[in-house]
Order: C-alpha cells, then sequence, then structure tokens
C-alpha cells in the first residue's frame, strides 16, 4: 500500500473550473478502491462547496501567515481532504484564479507558492498528522514549486510526480516576483525555476519532479515540439525518459446503460433504442424528426484550440448535405455570432443552443450519430471517449488525446474491427469536410456503421485502467 498525497488546485464536486477537477476526484477515488492510501490536499477557498463534517488538524506557520489545516472528506467516497486555509490568500468568494473581470489574482504566485510551501510540512510529516507521503503527486503550474522545494529536503523525502494537464498554462512571474517570494537561491538557476529573466512554476515541477505525466501518450510527445512545447520543449526532450502519457478515464456518470438524464437508455445490444433518443433530441431542437438522416453533433467550449473556426468555415458547404447539426457551447462571441447568423439561414438543418446545459449535453450524445472534435491540440479529450461510449461515432482531428483514443475507419480496421471513428490530420476545414463525407458515406451501409458503433461501445475507457497505470508507475519510481 503507498501512501499518496494527491495535490491539486481544484476537485469536483468541491470546486470546478476545469477537466482537472474531475481528474481530482476520480483518480484518487479509483486509487483507494485498489487499497492505496490517498489524500487529496488543496487549497481552502470561500467558494468550495462543503457537504461533510469539517475538523481542525492542525495550525502551522508558513513564514508570517498562521496556516490552518482542515479535514474533510470527498462527498461519496471515504477519501480524506485536506484544506489549507489562510483567509487573506484563499478568502475571496469567486472563482480560484481570476477575479469578476477574469483577470488573474495579482497576488496568485504568493497564494500558490504559500500553498506549495504548506504541501511540504505536510509531505514531510512536520504538520503533526502523524502521516508522511511516498508519493506526493502534484498536478499542474499552482503545484510546480513542490517538486523543486522537495529537492531540497532530505533523502528520506517523498517521491514526486508532476502531472500536465494543459501546457499552455505555465505560471510564469517576473523576475520582481520571484523576488518577492523569497524562493531558496539554489532554485533559481537556468536548470532550476528561472525561464526569460522571471520564473515559471510548471517548470518547477517539470524540471525537479522524478516522474512527469501528462494526459496522453501522444500529447506527451507533442509537448516535445515547439509549437506545443510553449518553450520548454527542450526541458522536456531532457526529461523523456521519465515522461509519460497517461489518458485519463471517464466517469460513470456517462453511461447510456444507467444515464438518468436521458429519455432512453440503452446498450450495446439494444441500438433501437439510441434512435429514441434521437427523437427526442429533434423534438427537443426543433428540427425535422428523421431517424434516416444524419444527426452531427458538437459540445464545446467555442474557442480556437477546439478548431470552430474550421467547423465555421466548412459548415455552408456541409449544410448542402443531407444532414442535420446540432451544436451547443459557449465561448468567443465572434464565434458564437458566426454560428447564430448559420443557424438562422438554415432552422431546419442546424440547432444551435450558446450556453452550458448538462442535461443537453447528455441528450445530444445519447441521440446523435457523429461527434465532431476538429481541435487543434487537446490534451486527453472527454468527449470523443462519451462519444464512443454512447455509439455516436467520434471525428476528430489527429492530434494529442485523440489520436490514442479513435481509430480511423479504414478498409483494414473495418476488417479487424478495431474502428471507432474518423480522424483527419490537415489543419483546415477542406480536411474536415472530407471527413464528414466519409462518416455519410458510411452510415449509407447500415450494418458496417452499426459495426463500427459496436468497436466504439466496447472500448475500455474506465478509471479503473488509468488509476492502475497511474499505480504502476509510483511503484517503479527509484
Ligand atoms: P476541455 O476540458 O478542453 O474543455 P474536454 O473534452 O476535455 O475539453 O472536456 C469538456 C467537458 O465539458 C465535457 O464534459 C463536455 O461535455 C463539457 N462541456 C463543454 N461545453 C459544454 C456546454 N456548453 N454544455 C455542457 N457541457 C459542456
Amino acid at each position: 500500500m503507498k501512501k499518496i498525497l494527491f495535490v491539486t488546485s481544484e476537485v469536483y464536486p468541491l470546486i470546478k473550473t476545469g477537466g482537472l477537477a474531475d481528474v481530482s476526484n476520480s483518480l484518487p477515488k479509483s486509487l483507494a478502491d485498489t487499497g492505496q492510501d490517498v489524500k487529496i490536499i488543496l487549497p481552502n477557498y470561500r467558494a468550495l462547496k462543503l457537504t461533510r463534517n469539517v475538523q481542525l488538524r492542525s495550525v502551522f506557520k508558513i513564514g508570517s501567515h498562521s496556516v490552518q489545516l482542515l479535514e474533510t472528506q470527498l462527498p461519496d467516497s471515504n477519501v480524506t481532504v485536506w484544506l489549507v486555509d489562510c483567509p487573506e490568500y484563499f478568502g475571496m468568494a469567486g472563482n480560484p484564479y481570476v477575479d469578476s473581470a477574469g483577470h488573474s489574482y495579482a497576488n496568485n504566485p504568493e497564494r500558490f507558492a504559500l500553498f506549495c510551501r504548506a504541501v511540504i510540512e505536510v509531505a514531510m510529516n512536520r504538520a503533526d498528522l502523524d502521516w508522511k507521503a511516498d508519493v506526493v503527486h502534484c498536478n499542474d503550474w499552482q503545484t510546480g514549486l513542490i517538486p523543486a522545494l522537495l529537492s531540497l529536503e532530505n533523502e528520506l523525502c517523498p517521491k514526486t510526480v508532476f502531472t500536465i494537464h494543459n501546457m499552455a498554462y505555465q505560471g510564469f512571474f517576473n523576475g520582481l516576483t520571484a523576488a518577492r517570494l523569497q524562493l531558496p537561491i539554489e532554485l533559481l538557476s537556468s536548470d532550476g525555476l528561472e525561464f526569460y529573466g522571471g520564473i515559471s512554476f510548471i517548470k518547477g515541477g517539470i524540471a525537479y519532479a522524478d516522474k512527469i505525466t501528462t494526459v496522453s501518450p501522444t500529447y506527451a510527445h507533442d509537448i516535445q515540439t515547439p509549437e506545443l512545447g510553449y518553450g520548454l520543449e527542450g526541458l522536456l526532450i531532457y526529461r523523456n525518459d521519465d515522461l509519460t502519457g497517461i489518458i485519463n478515464g471517464i466517469d460513470d456518470d456517462w453511461n447510456p446503460e444507467t444515464d438518468m438524464l436521458i429519455p432512453k437508455r440503452f446498450n450495446v445490444n439494444s441500438f433501437q433504442d439510441k434512435s429514441i433518443n434521437k427523437t427526442a433530441l429533434q423534438t427537443r431542437l426543433n428540427l425535422p424528426i428523421d431517424g434516416n438522416v444524419l444527426v452531427l453533433s458538437l459540445i464545446s467550449r467555442l474557442v480556437e484550440q477546439k478548431g470552430i473556426d474550421m467547423l465555421l468555415d466548412c459548415l455552408p458547404d456541409l449544410l448542402s448535405l443531407p444532414v442535420q447539426i446540432v451544436i451547443l457551447g459557449s465561448g468567443e462571441k465572434s464565434f458564437e455570432h458566426g454560428l447564430q447568423q448559420l443557424a438562422a439561414v438554415y432552422p431546419d438543418k442546424m440547432a444551435l443552443t450558446l450556453g452550458y446545459d448538462e442535461a443537453l449535453a447528455h441528450l445530444i450524445e445519447a441521440g446523435a450519430d457523429v461527434f465532431l472534435m476538429p481541435s487543434r491540440f487537446e490534451p486527453c479529450g472527454l468527449n470523443q471517449m462519451y462519444s464512443q461510449r454512447y455509439g455516436t461515432l467520434p471525428v476528430v482531428r489527429k492530434t494529442g488525446g485523440l489520436t490514442d483514443t479513435v481509430v480511423d475507419t479504414l478498409p483494414d480496421t473495418l476488417a479487424n474491427r478495431t474502428a471507432t471513428g474518423f480522424v483527419f490530420s490537415e489543419e483546415n476545414a477542406g480536411a474536415l469536410l472530407e471527413t464528414i463525407k466519409r462518416a455519410l458515406l458510411l452510415y449509407g451501409f447500415p450494418e458496417a456503421w452499426k459495426q463500427v458503433q459496436t468497436n466504439a461501445m466496447n472500448c475500455d475507457f474506465s478509471w479503473k485502467r488509468s488509476a492502475a497505470q497511474y499505480l504502476e508507475l509510483y511503484e517503479n519510481i527509484d
């Protein structure tokens, strides 16, 4: 049994701004299910939604700040959650990272440096908890100083794993900030935290952790290139032997056999029930009810990363084909307007819902035939995995986690029953359109379509599988 301290800046359902919160819920629970002793630690933001009992476990000092360590449990589990309480840093009401105007809090470096220093005290068993970690698993830049600071501790210090969920967020701060944080001088060299005359928190994780992971094998490769390495590709290449990609699992909430948010539950043996959801989707979105038309879908943040511009460019041609398209998302205003204009011109073919709607997302996954994910880059991606579980074949660009989780439909993959979707490489609207046409062609062959749906629905994207890979990694750190 390993004692694992899982360090994160957000955990669902306590607080969530993105996919990190979901991973921070599911992975510790899955590790605990294998018998590991896992504790989650995160800042005690005022905005946390706490539903279980909270106890004070210890009080200690970090510099001039008094820190309280609180203990609670993750809802629906026995996993312990430790909260680093320091009201002057975490007592604001809203989002953990940005103010109501969307600007990063000016004292973010101080906030997360204090969090990291508090985690060191816990990890080293100096916080009066009678618990010493074997492995400290850090996530994203907010935790990047931890491997760096632990490197200055004695030989009894725990092993460290640093996971990159998105290389685009780095925690870079200028030299003046670096001075304010009073970090040990040994850490500030160009082999350490220094980056372009300032400091980079994420670099601390990458330079000092015993093992580095990211959320898919292909993204582990992608971040070693100038396009997606954001200036740290050289260091990542240097650390290549210690860098691996482990695909995220998907949650049990996304299971068509048990999904309470869809009108008709179904599985791989009851495809006809999927068509009931298709009718419900068309009805709900005021599209003509037609069981035979190919229904394309997209649920996404409407931002450039997700290739929304490519979709916009090919939509006029796409809408001349015998298809319907349903889109759910919110994001950049220019994309929202572009989509609104087209939806107004083609009300019989295109249904656009702007906003965030969990229940509609489930209905779309259950009712659509094809899911579009033309991302420019994608560390892991979840929707392409949800789609496969619901027999909704994904059309994806060959990047990051999409490469690792979708098998293109080709003569050989059809024959050996591994095909699960449609994949294209080039980053342009023409390639996306051609690939959708391939899907449309296959849809005309119901037996072949059903076979690919079956292959997709039988894929194992469980957290159990991913957790086993993390455990193997923890066990093999020398
Ligand atoms: P990312 O984390 O980069 O946004 P992912 O595919 O990894 O992309 O995860 C996106 C998650 O957010 C999925 O669960 C998806 O269903 C959900 N989602 C995105 N936009 C919406 C929306 N407008 N309404 C409901 N769910 C959404």
